[in-house]
């Protein structure tokens, strides 16, 4: 009996190797979230639709706090609202017990309509605009990120202005390489962000000399995304260490915390094996081992043996918080043949989830035949009039093709020249019935996604539900209509 439920069991695995237990899961040939039916979903609220998962954003809150909290009590969660602003999400995750992290006036605005008090809000960004910071230090905001000199001068003519006491915090260039392609890097000279040691010494002596409107709370460091190399989270563990210690001496009153910044990664797949073609280099981009425990241990525990237990840690996760809390049903409306090779046009392109455009890789699995094993090699494409609208690496292929045109003789390193340039795979498994009128699900879907939606070609931007306790679902952002899409025009 248990040899056959273990058989059963093992089928289960290899038939759905993208399920998750009690969240994706298939019932009678569709793709089930949370116990609901994604066919139906689009049925009710129509296509494109990002559907979120409720118990997924509570656990993933839930997780994160338990772990970095049993290796460090006075931990703070800053959720990256930028992964992530819509009101609902930012409601279930306060109510999970974090703060939040903002970019701008506009999320300052998001994140004190979803209920987060000033002192449970720190502000980030590298060009802050007057009157964002006039806001920000009227409201006494727990403390701004400062990422240059310049800023400095601007929050301290801001705080004088309106008589108040800004608290700052310096964010500084570790000089750490994290983050597997250069745009996903950012704690280098060489990215846009932070400060050097030589500008912080200026920046503290201001600070110091204006200490009726100047605060110093802490000290920043944000490493780049998807960080996963537990050796660079070490160096960050160390370089926090000396330099807090370092700042400590220039300063008459101690640190009250140091911010660690988030970038930790996700998987973007349930399993090792289920990967669609995607070259092995870029599987390592987006799956992990790195989990919060492990995050937990390298980072955190070192960071508050090394500066005591007073000090406060802060954490600004974005994408790990919210990445695998939402999947993307989109539509199969036509299809062609091209090189022995089905073409499907879904109904979302980059317009819906714009990190296809940057080549980010997302999981596909067809929602209307979830028990049918994928076995067909197919082109996977979106609606817009740009031939960059593609779940492929088109421009990849392309420089591949004219660097072989141009020197013949690199077509043995035809696989080094993939692993470099590709970064999509040129080809997705779907079950061989895959036709027009089915449903695809994108998993992963839930960071950086109804943040970037614009309305290009024309299209209207997608709606999101989420999936609450009792299979019941409800809507968290309206579709977009005809008169949306000109709404902005003045005739
Ligand atoms: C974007 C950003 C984050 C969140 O990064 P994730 O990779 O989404 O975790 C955190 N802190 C700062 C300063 C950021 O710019």
């Amino acid at each position: 009996m248990s040899n056959n439920a273990s058989t059963i069991m093992n089928d289960a695995v290899a038939l759905h190797p993208w399920q998750r237990a009690n969240h994706l899961t298939s019932h009678n040939n569709q793709l089930m979230i949370d116990g609901v039916n994604t066919c139906d979903l689009v049925e009710q609220y129509g296509s494109p639709l990002y559907v979120f998962s409720e118990a997924k954003l509570r656990e993933n809150a839930t997780e994160i706090l338990t772990n970095f909290r049993q290796a460090h009590p006075n931990t703070t969660v800053c959720f990256a609202s930028k992964a992530n602003s819509n009101i609902t999400v930012l409601q279930v995750l306060r109510e999970a017990g974090l703060s939040i992290e903002i970019n701008s006036g506009g999320e300052f605005l998001k994140a004190q309509t979803a209920g987060y008090a000033p002192q449970t809000i720190v502000f980030n960004g590298v060009a802050k605009l007057r009157s964002e910071l006039e806001l920000v230090i009227a409201a006494d905001i727990k403390a701004i990120n400062v990422d240059s000199l310049s800023e400095l001068e601007r929050i301290l003519s801001v705080a004088q202005a309106i008589d108040n006491c800004a608290n700052v915090t310096l964010r500084i260039i570790p000089e750490i390489k994290a983050g597997a392609v250069a745009g996903w890097e950012t704690g280098t000279s060489s990215s846009k962000f932070g400060m050097t040691r030589e500008e912080q010494i200026t920046a503290i002596a201001l600070i110091n000399e204006h200490s009726d409107h100047l605060t110093m709370t802490g000290i920043h460091v944000h490493i780049g995304t998807q960080v996963n190399d537990a050796s660079a989270y070490q160096k960050q563990a160390e370089f926090l260490i000396a330099y807090a210690q370092e700042v400590s001496e220039l300063l008459p009153y101690p640190l009250k915390h140091i911010n660690l910044g988030g970038g930790y990664p996700k998987n973007y797949s349930s399993s090792a094996e289920n990967w669609n073609n995607v070259s092995p280099h870029y599987r390592d981009n987006y799956r992990t081992d790195i989990g919060f425990d492990a995050i937990a241990d390298i980072l955190i525990k070192p960071v508050a043996n090394a500066l005591g237990s007073n000090i406060e840690i802060i954490v600004e996760p974005g994408r790990s918080m919210v990445s695998d809390t939402a999947i993307l049903l989109t539509t199969i409306e036509a299809s062609k043949t091209r090189q022995q090779n089905s073409v499907f046009y879904l109904d979302a392109g980059y317009s819906v989830l714009f990190d296809i455009f940057s080549g980010w890789y997302f999981h596909m699995v067809n929602a209307s035949k979830s028990d049918d094993t994928a076995t067909q090699l197919c082109r996977m494409v979106g609606p817009l009039c740009d031939s960059s609208d593609t779940f492929h690496d088109i421009e990849g292929e392309g420089r591949i093709k004219s660097l072989l045109a141009m020197m013949p003789g690199l077509s043995e390193q035809r696989a080094t020249l993939e692993k470099v340039l590709l970064q999509q795979p040129s080809l997705r498994e779907l079950p061989s019935n895959t036709q027009t009128g089915d449903i695809i699900a994108l998993l992963d879907t839930g960071a950086y996604g109804l943040e970037m939606m614009n309305q290009y070609c024309g299209r209207q931007a997608a709606a999101a539900v989420i999936v609450g306790s009792q299979q019941s679902s409800r809507l968290i952002r309206r579709r977009a209509t005809a008169d949306d899409l000109l709404h902005f025009d003045v005739y």
